[in-house]
């Protein structure tokens, strides 16, 4: 399999509160990985880094190959390949209609016209969203919300999606659209989560996080498996198992 990003020792701390301790993970193309661990375990201090939302302080961020830390001027273009979605979609919607917040990432991309409204239609077409195009964002229900937010980074065509808690604070209709969607995408994708049974549905491998640390990388059933593991680190084995 080919590996897409790779984590070499990383480390984050803000201050003297150490967060991330020697992260290591190599991911696979086409790989859909979920990261869990009780709150404060540091998933989303590790998916921030990735996204270089969050400077690393020690260790490495390989993406295809490269050394993305040295690469600060590109940072832009990095983020275009490997796109984050939020935790809260009104942080990644800040434009006046659903149609521009799409377009934004294009458009910084310096993309011609053209090809930015291709985009801008194809990824709110994936999302079932494009009835929503010139609606305001800020009066879509929760779950449209969050599936614009993934058509704001489907928009730049990214190699790898990071997906923070996608499913928090959805309906149950609202939550099983996103699985479906994510499930049909196909990308490379690294989910944070408390949602186990989207982890069961959804996720071959999983990674479990306790206190800044990779505890366990395996296979999602033998993690569910480990009682002892899961008891050690604060989580549920899901019902359906
Ligand atoms: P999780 O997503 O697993 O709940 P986080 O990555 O949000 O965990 O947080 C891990 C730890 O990092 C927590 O102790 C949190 O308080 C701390 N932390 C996260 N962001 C910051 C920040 N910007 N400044 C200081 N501490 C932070
Ligand atoms: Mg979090």
């Amino acid at each position: 399999m080919t590996e897409i990003l790779k984590l070499e020792h990383l480390e984050k701390s803000f201050g003297d509160h150490v967060v991330l301790r020697d992260i290591n993970l190599s991911v696979s193309k086409g790989e859909v990985i979920s990261v869990i661990g009780s709150s404060g375990s540091g998933k989303s201090t590790m998916l921030r880094c990735i996204n270089l939302l969050e400077e690393p302080t020690g260790g490495r961020i390989i993406f295809e190959g490269n050394d993305i830390s040295d690469k600060k001027n590109n940072v832009t273009s990095y983020r275009a390949r490997v796109g984050m979605v939020f935790q809260q979609a009104d942080d990644q919607l800040f434009m006046p209609t659903v149609e521009e917040d799409v377009a934004f990432g294009p458009s910084n991309m310096r993309l011609e016209p053209e090809e930015i409204r291709r985009r801008v239609t194809e990824a709110l077409d994936a999302v079932g969203a494009l009835h929503l195009r010139g609606a305001s964002p800020f009066r879509l229900s929760g779950g449209q919300k969050k599936r614009v937010a993934i058509a704001t980074v489907l928009s730049m065509e990214p190699s790898v999606l990071v997906m923070d808690e996608p499913t928090s604070n959805l309906d149950p209709r609202a939550r099983r659209q996103i699985i479906d969607l994510i499930r049909r995408f196909g990308h490379t994708t690294l989910i944070a989560t408390h949602d186990m049974e989207m982890v069961l549905d959804l996720c071959d491998r999983t990674i479990v996080m306790k206190q800044g640390r990779i505890v366990a990388d395996g296979s999602t059933r033998h993690v569910f498996g480990d009682l002892a593991l899961l008891e050690e680190c604060g989580l549920e084995q899901p019902c359906e198992l």
